[in-house]
């Protein structure tokens, strides 16, 4: 390196939400480095199942996730790609009438609320959308203009536009040390140490790390969900599936692989980068498709991975600024489910550094919430 680079932001992290936040950042004038430990996109923002839902979110999430629903609908004019964004049906299947009640409560919940973009399906109409769901499916709760896109497509498409707009990218380059030195931060890095003035920690399962040397605590746990492909079937299914009493998320791709999800995780090592399947807790994914999906025992599957991801005791992201440093934050810890929001989390990042005010609901994402745990 010629110097030590500079810039008003310095995210750490080149996942959906590091890029994401870059982007934003830029778009309001901002001068933005990434730095990545390996390539944007090698964890598990390119990895996962692309599930893009506002369905059956935490309650505090709802109001991100409509705004991000709002972006992922024209995410061309933002990135300049579609990211196989395909919009459809998002459907979470009761298996029984106890659980059709537990999602009408759902709905109601979310009604008083202000928000109507979760319906509840009946019998009949579970049949129309889905017609090879199994006889004894007994309604479900939709959300009917979710949808699915390919996560590194999208992840790819987030990093060349950020890059458009002269953030620039520095991969293969791990963040050892953030460190406060009058009114900018520090960052020592395997490449060297680059200088910001605002901090923006978007480092996903390994996030724990830097908030502990900003001095504090975020209970971040790495995990590793894992995925199943199935060879080519006949089409079936033009919605994404989940389970109301059994985890699950399914879809058939366009060429007609299926791809299932939900729940069941492998071993992740962080340490290392790697994650190993456990493959007899895959089986319960397997058997979940195939109860709620009987077209699914001749499936053959032919392909299978885990990607590490950080996991929050409470299943819910740190967004937001530091409790102990001005101009750091954070925005990691998205627990299975972040793909979706990565478009308006990085709008309300680069609003609150570039204002230090957000409108966004986030005082339920502090990171102080585990100061005492
Ligand atoms: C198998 C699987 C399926 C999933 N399915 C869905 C789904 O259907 N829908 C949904 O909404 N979400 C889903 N998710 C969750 C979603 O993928 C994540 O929540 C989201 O991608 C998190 O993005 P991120 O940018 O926070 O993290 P990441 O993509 O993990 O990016 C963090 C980056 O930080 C880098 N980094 C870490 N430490 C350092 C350091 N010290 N120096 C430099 N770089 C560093 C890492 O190398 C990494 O690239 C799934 C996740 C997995 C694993």
């Amino acid at each position: 390196m010629n110097g030590t680079p500079m810039a008003d932001l310095i995210v750490v992290g080149g996942g959906l939400h590091g890029c994401s936040a870059a982007l934003h950042a830029a778009k309001r004038g901002l001068s933005v480095i990434v730095i990545e430990k390996d390539n944007a996109g090698r964890h598990a923002s390119g990895v996962n199942a692309g599930g893009v839902r506002r369905l059956g979110r935490n309650y505090a999430e709802v109001p991100i996730s409509v705004r991000s629903m709002e972006i992922w609908h024209r995410i061309g004019d933002l990135v300049d790609d579609d990211c196989g964004f395909q919009r459809c049906p998002q459907i979470k299947v009761a298996e029984t009438e106890a659980e059709l009640e537990t999602l009408e409560k759902r709905a109601a919940d979310l009604r008083e609320l202000g928000f109507t973009h979760e319906v509840i399906v009946d019998q009949q109409e579970l049949r129309r959308l889905l017609p090879a769901v199994a006889p004894h499916c007994v309604g479900g709760l939709a959300s009917l203009d979710d949808g699915f896109a390919i996560p590194y497509n999208t992840t790819f498409a987030f990093q060349r536009k950020a890059r458009t707009l002269g953030v620039q990218f520095f991969e293969k380059t791990r963040v050892e040390k953030v460190r406060r030195d009058g009114n900018d931060w520090h960052v020592d890095t395997s490449a060297g140490t680059f200088i910001g003035r605002n901090l923006l920690n978007c480092a996903g399962a390994w996030a724990g790390e830097i908030a502990r040397q900003l001095g504090e605590h975020a209970p971040i746990e790495a995990i590793a969900p894992m995925m199943i492909v199935t060879a080519r079937m006949k089409r079936f299914c033009d919605a994404v599936v989940g389970g109301c009493g059994r985890p699950l998320s399914f879809k058939q791709a366009e060429n007609g692989t299926v791809i299932i999800g939900g729940g069941r995780r492998g071993y992740p090592d962080p340490k290392t980068n790697k994650s190993e399947m456990r493959f007899s807790q895959l089986r319960y994914s397997a058997e979940t498709a195939i109860g709620i999906f009987p077209i699914m025992k001749s499936a053959t599957i032919v392909r299978s991975w885990a990607g590490i991801e950080g996991r929050m005791p409470d299943d819910i992201p740190v967004i937001g600024p530091s409790s102990t440093h001005e101009n750091a934050f954070h925005a990691f810890g998205f627990s299975a489910h972040g793909f979706q929001l990565g478009p308006a989390v990085g709008e309300l990042m680069a609003e609150l550094i570039a204002t230090g005010h957000t409108n966004a609901p986030i005082a339920p994402f502090s990171i102080t919430r585990f100061a005492h745990s």
